[in-house]
C-alpha cells in the first residue's frame, strides 16, 4: 500500500485518565502499530477533563486525513457519557466496531457492518484459522456485553453456529455449556468456568482477563482467564490460554480493521 499509494494507514487512541491497566493496553497497541507499519497518534486527556474535551479529540481525529481508525480507550471516567462519546466516533473510522449502526447492520442479516468488534472477530478468526467447524455446531457464550458477549453471540450466528448465550441471571450455566461445542467465556469472572463444565474435546476461547494478587509479579497482580486452565485443558480438545490467547489476536484485529479503514479510503484493493 506504501509503495503504491505513499500512504500507510493511520490510527488515533484516546486515553482518558492514567488507570494503570488502559496504559497497558494502549502501549501494546501503539507498539504493535509500529512493529505492523501502522502510524498511530494518541491523545491523552486528564482523568477529571471534560466531555468536549473528549469530542474535541475525536473532532480533531475526524478531520485528520491520515487517520483511518479512531479508538477510545475504555473504561472512561464515570463522569464522562460514554455512550454519548462511543456514538460520536464516525462510522468510517470506528475500528472498535463499538458504534451502534455498526452494531445494528451486525444483527441484522443482509446487512454489513463497516467494522466488526475486534475481540469477536479474533475469536471468530482464531477458530477458523485452527480448523474448527462453527456451521452447525452448539455454541456457549458466557457474558451478554455490548464489547465482547453480544457481538460474539451474534458472529456466532453469521457462521451459522447454534447459539446460547449464558449471563449472570442464568440458573443452570453449567448444564448449558456441557452442551457446547464451543465455548466462549467472557464474563469477567476468574476460573468461572470448570473442567466439569465442558464436553469433552469442546473447544474453548477464553476471553477474560482478571488481575489477581501475586507479589511476585510486575505491578503486584498476574492475569487470569475466566476458565481454570489446568482443569479445562484437560477436558477440550483446544483452548486458548490467558494471557497469550485473544488479548494478541484482538489487537490484531484492531490493525486489521485500521488496514481495511485506509484501504477504504485511498481505494486500494
Ligand atoms: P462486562 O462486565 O461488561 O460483562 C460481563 C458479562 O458477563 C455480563 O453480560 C454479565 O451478565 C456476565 N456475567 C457476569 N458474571 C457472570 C457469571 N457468574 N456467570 C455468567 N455470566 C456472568 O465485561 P466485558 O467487557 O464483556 O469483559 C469480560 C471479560 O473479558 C473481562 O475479564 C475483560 O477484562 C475481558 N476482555 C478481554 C478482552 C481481550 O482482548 N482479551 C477484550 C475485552 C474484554
Amino acid at each position: 500500500m506504501k509503495n503504491s499509494t505513499g500512504n500507510v494507514p493511520g490510527l488515533a487512541l484516546i486515553m482518558v485518565g492514567q488507570g494503570r491497566d488502559s496504559q497497558t493496553y494502549v502501549r501494546k497497541k501503539l507498539g504493535a502499530c509500529e512493529e505492523a507499519g501502522i502510524q498511530s497518534k494518541i491523545s491523552t486527556l486528564p482523568e477529571n477533563c471534560t466531555e468536549d474535551q473528549v469530542l474535541n479529540a475525536l473532532s480533531c481525529f475526524h478531520e485528520d486525513p491520515s487517520i483511518h481508525g479512531i479508538l477510545v480507550q475504555l473504561p472512561l471516567p464515570q463522569h464522562l457519557d460514554e455512550g454519548k462519546i462511543l456514538n460520536s466516533v464516525h462510522l468510517e473510522k470506528d475500528v472498535d466496531g463499538f458504534h451502534p449502526i455498526n452494531m445494528g447492520n451486525l444483527a441484522m442479516w443482509g446487512r454489513e457492518p463497516l467494522f466488526l468488534p475486534c475481540t469477536p472477530k479474533g475469536c471468530i478468526e482464531l477458530l477458523i484459522r485452527s480448523g474448527v467447524e462453527i456451521s452447525g455446531k452448539k455454541a456457549v457464550v458466557i457474558g451478554r456485553s455490548n464489547i465482547v458477549g453480544l457481538p460474539m453471540s451474534l458472529l456466532l450466528q453469521r457462521h451459522h453456529a447454534i447459539v446460547s448465550v449464558v449471563h449472570a441471571f442464568t440458573r443452570n450455566p453449567e448444564q448449558i455449556t456441557r452442551e457446547a461445542d464451543i465455548v466462549v467465556a467472557a464474563a469477567g469472572v476468574p476460573n468461572l468456568v470448570r473442567g466439569s463444565w465442558l464436553k469433552p474435546g469442546a473447544v474453548v476461547l477464553d476471553v477474560g482477563t482478571n488481575p489477581v494478587k501475586d507479589p511476585s509479579c510486575e505491578y503486584g497482580h498476574r492475569l487470569i482467564g475466566d476458565v481454570c486452565y489446568e482443569e479445562a485443558s484437560r477436558v477440550a480438545s483446544a483452548i486458548t490460554p490467558v494471557p497469550g490467547g485473544v488479548g494478541p489476536v484482538t489487537v490484531a484485529m484492531l490493525l486489521l480493521n485500521t488496514l481495511e479503514s485506509a484501504k477504504r479510503a485511498y481505494n486500494f484493493t
